[in-house]
């Protein structure tokens, strides 16, 4: 039989729970020294300035980011070890070398950009001979994150995961190992034998803008200047030098309009007017068929089917192509309730 007694000792699990995050590894703030692959594709590159000048003066970060970021350079290794067990079985062979490679580009250097890439994943030939294939960056995220990522466009759905194309690209610029995608292995946390393998192809056009992009930190770094405010809300808000920034999140609604040269915000802008106007006229449309059909009757007019189900005490309708034999229930594209 168990004894509990030596179990009731006085802690509480909350302090417990308080105490195991407080132990993830601490960041010290201090001034970058370089600008760092993973983060030169960030949306601010004010905020770039501001950690090679002012890192010191940053915002900590709270120890449950801490925690998330110490996860997954802990699960690495884990990840490298499942991977080669898959690997040594395949037609060539490969592996994944389990340590972290700086690349010693003489164009890094001299723009300062600090790089290490996770892994490279080696083709062994037939006589044993190794040759080095893909960079390798892995990445885990919690499932429900994982389960919305599919390809490399799904990565600019959260700003943080945005920069990972980026960071690899830097990293088989700096291998020079631009020939064959890169890996960018996503892993899911809560399982990680599920895994995805995004091949990004290396974009010799991102790339130069990343190469340029650090000049242009260079160049702030030693005049002692400072790049635009983004003034990005969402990006903004969450921002670690917010506090001395001072970003423009609110404006004047009476003020005349300022003008903005962003071609990313116009293409943005246009997009939701043309569905803004789609959307619109779909209602206006939905309100005139209300008053010409009568609920219930099916019908076909010039080569469109109109069909009905039952909505609680009123019916729904859909409009879809000519009905043909073995056709499901009618879908739900143009449903409208009446
Ligand atoms: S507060 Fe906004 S504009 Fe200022 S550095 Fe941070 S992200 Fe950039």
């Amino acid at each position: 039989m168990l004894n509990y007694e030596f179990c009731e000792s006085p802690f509480s699990t909350e302090a417990l729970e308080g105490a195991i995050q407080d132990s993830a590894p601490t960041w010290t703030l201090e001034v970058a020294k370089s600008n760092h692959a993973s983060t030169l594709g960030d949306a601010c590159e004010r905020r770039l300035v501001y950690r090679r000048t002012i890192g010191d003066q940053a915002v900590p970060m709270v120890a449950y980011t801490r925690g998330l970021l110490s996860t997954g350079k802990l699960l690495a290794p884990i990840v490298i070890d499942t991977l080669n067990r898959f690997g040594q079985k395949q037609s060539p062979a490969w592996r994944m070398l389990e340590q972290e490679r700086r690349p010693h580009d003489p164009q890094f250097v001299k723009l300062n950009i600090g790089c290490q890439v996770d892994s490279i994943r080696h083709v062994v030939s037939a006589e044993g001979r190794e040759r080095p294939c893909n960079v390798v960056e892995i990445k885990t995220s919690d499932s429900n994150i994982f389960s919305r990522i599919h390809t490399p466009d799904d990565l600019c759905l959260w700003p943080w995961a945005a920069k990972y194309s980026d960071q690899l690209m830097l990293g088989m610029l700096g291998c020079e190992l631009v020939t064959h995608p890169g890996w960018l292995v996503m892993v899911n946390k809560g399982n990680l034998y599920d895994m995805k393998i995004l091949e990004i192809p290396f974009d010799y056009q991102r790339a130069e803008q990343l190469l340029r992009r650090a000049e242009r930190i260079e160049r702030h770094v030693r005049g002692g200047t400072i790049p635009e405010r983004i003034n990005w809300p969402s990006i903004c808000e969450k921002c670690e030098f917010v506090h001395l920034c001072n970003p423009v999140l609110e404006g004047d609604p009476d003020a005349m309009p300022e003008r903005l040269d962003d071609e990313e915000l116009a293409a943005m802008l246009a997009t939701f007017r043309e569905t803004q106007e789609a959307r619109d006229a779909h209602e206006r449309i939905g309100r005139e068929l209300k008053g010409r059909l009568v609920p219930g009757q099916r019908l076909m007019v010039g080569g469109v089917l109109v069909d009905w189900r039952r909505h609680g005490k009123g019916w729904r309708m859909s409009v879809g192509g000519e009905a043909k034999e073995g056709d499901g229930p009618p879908g739900e594209a143009g449903d409208l309730g009446f």
